[in-house]
């Protein structure tokens, strides 16, 4: 052991007494005090902090939890200030440098965090408030006239309200559309299908919670609508 350098862990520094082990199954020694038992050589900050540690602040033990970086704050102290010579003058009259600090929130990190946080085994389930579009409409039969005319009809509406709206039309059979459209995530989808229009009826379903609701076809704009904006203010009466 002599000519080894012994460097310690900074926690062993505060450890009035220690069990230490020998690399080997119960083979520990009870009641070691660093200093008299062995030297350390020095101090470093070896080791990671894991879960069940003191908090160095309050002694409580440690919780490690996952987290997403969406943004950083950065300290800068007087490096650009300096550079820049930018300066006040204090309540003395002195010139001081500014203490400089910048943050940035990374709005392509908010997405992905958005969609780590909000997803199934299907694909993306955007939140309303950073949905690229709000309503998915999606004509089933796409050789249907009737399908397709309907579907243009609210598609116009949605635009005219200033709803973003994105339209199914390609000529895919209706499973591949579905998939597609759970895929993308789109927060409500409209299913025109011709049984359903027949009836006088569309389909509106809910991406987060996969709920389906049959909306009249007259009424299907206004309740569109009143969905993404919320209630229109009654007139007074
Ligand atoms: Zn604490």
């Amino acid at each position: 052991m002599k000519n080894i350098e012994i460097i310690g862990d900074l926690s062993v520094e505060a450890m009035p007494e220690a069990i230490v082990g020998a690399n080997e199954k119960d083979a520990h020694s009870l009641h070691a005090v660093p200093g008299r038992d062995f030297k350390v050589d020095r101090f470093a900050d070896l080791r990671n902090a894991v879960a069940g540690d003191a908090c160095p602040r309050c002694g409580a033990p440690m919780t490690i939890d996952r987290g997403i970086e969406v943004g950083h704050v950065f300290m800068l102290g007087t490096k650009y200030s300096e550079a820049m010579k930018a300066t006040f003058l204090d309540p003395k009259g002195e010139e001081q440098f500014f203490v400089m600090g910048c943050y940035g929130i990374g709005v392509s990190r908010i997405i992905a965090a958005a969609i780590e946080q909000n997803h199934d085994e299907k694909g993306i389930i955007w939140p309303m408030p950073i949905a690229p579009f709000a309503i998915h409409i999606i004509p089933v039969q796409d050789q249907s006239e009737r399908v397709m005319i309907t579907a243009e009809l609210i598609y116009g509406s949605m635009l005219r309200a200033g709803i973003e709206t994105i339209i199914e039309d390609r000529s895919e059979r209706a499973g591949v559309k579905f998939n597609d459209a759970d895929l993308l995530g789109v927060p409500y989808q409209v299913v025109l299908g011709e049984k359903n229009l027949h009836e006088g009826f569309v389909e509106l379903k809910n991406r987060r919670t996969g709920e389906k609701q049959k909306i009249e076809v007259e009424k299907a704009i206004d309740h569109l609508i009143e969905l993404v904006q919320g209630p229109r203010p009654q007139p007074a009466s």
